[in-house]
């Protein structure tokens, strides 16, 4: 009965899901005033700056990257590119999967010009921002596959398509409170994810706190999980994650723009025990 309860659960978040309109999420999210690049405390350059910090500590190494859910973003993997040799990127919709090979293909089209998000990245890494044309050119080369993936399966993808000892690091932004119809489903979904990854990698964790909706487009209202920072840590803890850092991000009232009703995010580096 509990079983049939968690299914209906699940279906109904995947039912959400058949509207959601890539440019839209882009142009409420990775937009300005979330994606300011002249303020630090912008959700966007906080994430970045995670994100760069976690990828070039030394404990972070080996061969392939793996992004859970990358809907039709790029930003997540921009640190993480320059770490890992082989970039896999994951998405349960096509539509965002098409998003991203539009602009790994450099054909055109894209509903967002990732150019500022490289030249932010670049100056993270003391680079000059004239280096992001070699970056957007190391991101192409190292990302090797788009695959579909469903992290409430249990085997969330295809059966050959990570090598038999895992990926070395996982890194997830904003899928899996956004795509479980409560905290146990979030928590079992960590499991899931967790069996991609060799042991002893990394899981780098962004998610939203406090949220109960975002708009995946216009109209399209999806249920989230709202997390706290507590059920953040109970949840990796309990699905065979140890937690080495967790950090929190509260949203200035100028973040709120009405398409979510977030309070904070978290960034979150685990290692698989
Ligand atoms: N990672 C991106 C970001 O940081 O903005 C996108 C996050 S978006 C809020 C949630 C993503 O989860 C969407 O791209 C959606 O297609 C994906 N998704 C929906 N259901 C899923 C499932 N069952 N398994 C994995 N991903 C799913």
């Amino acid at each position: 009965m509990e079983e049939k309860g968690e299914e209906n659960g699940v279906a109904a978040m995947k039912a959400c899901y058949q509207k959601f309109d890539p440019a839209a999420y882009l142009q409420y999210n990775y937009t300005p005033p979330r994606a300011d690049f002249t303020r630090n405390d912008s959700i966007v350059p906080w994430k970045l700056a995670c994100l760069h910090r976690a990828f070039t500590e030394a404990d972070v190494s080996g061969g392939l990257l793996v992004d859970i859910g990358a809907g039709p973003t790029l930003y997540q993997v921009l640190s993480g590119c320059e770490v890992f040799d082989k970039v896999i990127l994951t998405d349960f919709l096509e539509v965002n999967r098409q998003e991203l090979r539009r602009w790994l293909h450099n054909k055109g089209g894209c509903s967002l010009d990732w150019t500022p998000y490289l030249q932010h990245v670049c100056k993270l890494e003391g680079r000059r921002p004239s280096a992001w044309t070699e970056k957007a050119a190391r991101l192409r080369q190292v990302v090797t596959d788009i695959l579909p993936i469903d992290v409430h399966c249990s085997q969330p993808l295809a059966p050959d398509a990570l090598p038999s000892g895992g990926a070395d690091c996982l890194v997830s932004c904003f899928c899996l409170e956004s795509v479980s119809p409560d905290l146990a489903a979030f928590t079992k979904a960590l499991g899931h994810i967790r069996k991609l990854l060799r042991p002893g990698g990394h899981l780098m964790l962004i998610g939203a706190l406090g949220e109960s909706y975002y708009f995946g487009g216009p109209g399209v209202r999806i249920p989230v999980v709202p997390l706290s920072e507590a059920q953040v840590c109970a949840s990796l803890k309990e699905s065979g994650y140890t937690l080495i850092r967790l950090e929190v991000y509260t949203l200035t009232q100028d973040m709120r723009v009405g398409v979510d009703d977030v309070t904070g995010v978290f960034f979150a580096k685990a290692r698989k025990d």
